[in-house]
């Protein structure tokens, strides 16, 4: 489905001898190829509008000269791991979020992939070897900015990783995703160092917030494919939105949840209340008159805007004691 939505592919000089290169050009071999000097020259004109522009993406396939690996942000969720770091290997996402910050953060609707895995690979292994808490993992987000395993069929990254992974003792890795991509990982064995971190919401939510991504049903499917193959599974309640009735839709969405999922075999979950920075979100506000979840009366904590401290303490008590009553409280971490 996502190979027939782009029409065009930038090539930047110098990706061709690059094998992924060649996987991608082979999957997507209807799309009018263009070269380009440097993938900036598309990905970052000025004037763009990344919303007519994700109506018709472009894909840009191009060369990550640096900065293959950074180190967590503070404000992140890094499950207690204090080697915490992420990476880029895609710029965007196939899906368009309502409440995405990647909206803000980018000046283009488009894709860009970086087809030099290798370096990738170079870099984790030096920040695994330099890492500050030798006696931790590496922890590195693959799927931090992005949703990599919906875009698999395409550019495999989450399976190259994977085996990476495997050869790598000292690494744990998390792809993060909303997709319901099985065909992705069918063939894949699982590693007990990844974890495959499902981003779940009720079905009023993905309905109306995250248009193109797969439903609930679709979601708790392949959660549960994956957990009868041994596969660690993370569950992610983030961003919890304050929609009209939030309360019984978020209470009944978890016992729907754990009705349909073994609640013993899943590693651990994430609780969050939606937040944002507040440079990208006032950049956001700007170009979606037609989204009414940002329009709430949000308060400006440090950098970030988030709901009032009073919604946030109650939202939060309320579904926590309710996630409680399926998950054990040391498995689940929260974030106002
Ligand atoms: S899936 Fe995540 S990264 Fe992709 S558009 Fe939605 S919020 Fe953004």
């Amino acid at each position: 489905m996502w190979q027939k939505r782009f029409s065009h592919i930038y090539l930047e000089d110098g990706v061709e001898p690059y094998p992924l290169t060649r996987t991608i050009l082979d999957r997507l071999p209807g799309a009018t190829r263009v070269r380009v000097a440097d993938y900036k020259h598309v990905f970052a004109r000025r004037r763009q509008s990344f919303q007519a522009q994700k109506r018709s993406p472009k894909l840009i396939l191009a060369r990550k000269k640096d900065n293959w690996i950074y180190p967590g942000p503070r404000q992140s969720q890094d499950f207690g791991y204090r080697n915490f770091y992420y990476n880029s290997l895609l710029l965007n996402c196939i899906y368009n979020c309502d409440y995405c910050y990647l909206q803000g953060m980018y000046p283009s609707g488009n894709l860009v992939v970086f087809v030099n895995e290798g370096d990738y690979f170079s870099a984790t292994k030096r920040a695994i070897e330099g890492r500050p808490f030798p006696e931790e993992p590496l922890y590195l987000c693959i799927s931090y900015d992005t949703d990599l395993l919906a875009y698999e069929n395409v550019a495999p990254y989450c399976a190259r990783f994977i085996e990476f992974t495997r050869s790598q003792e000292e690494l744990l890795i998390e792809i993060r995703t909303k997709s319901a991509n099985w065909n992705a990982l069918a063939e894949v064995s699982p590693c007990p160092r990844v974890i495959l971190a499902w981003t779940l919401s009720p079905r009023s939510v993905i309905a109306r917030y995250e248009k193109q991504t797969p439903g609930l049903e679709q979601r708790i499917r392949i959660i549960k494919r994956c957990l009868d193959r041994g596969w660690q599974v993370r569950l992610c309640f983030d961003p919890v939105l304050r929609i009209d009735g939030w309360e019984a839709t978020y209470k009944d969405f978890f016992r729907e949840v754990f009705r349909a999922l073994p609640a013993r075999s899943i590693r651990d979950a994430s609780l969050g209340l939606f937040r944002m920075n507040a440079d990208l979100f006032k950049r956001i506000k700007k170009q979606r008159s037609d989204s009414d979840i940002l329009y709430y009366p949000f308060e400006r904590k440090s950098s970030l805007i988030t709901y009032p401290q009073a919604d946030r303490r109650n939202m939060l008590d309320s579904l926590q004691e309710e996630l409680e009553a399926h998950l054990p409280k040391e498995k689940i971490e929260t974030w106002v």
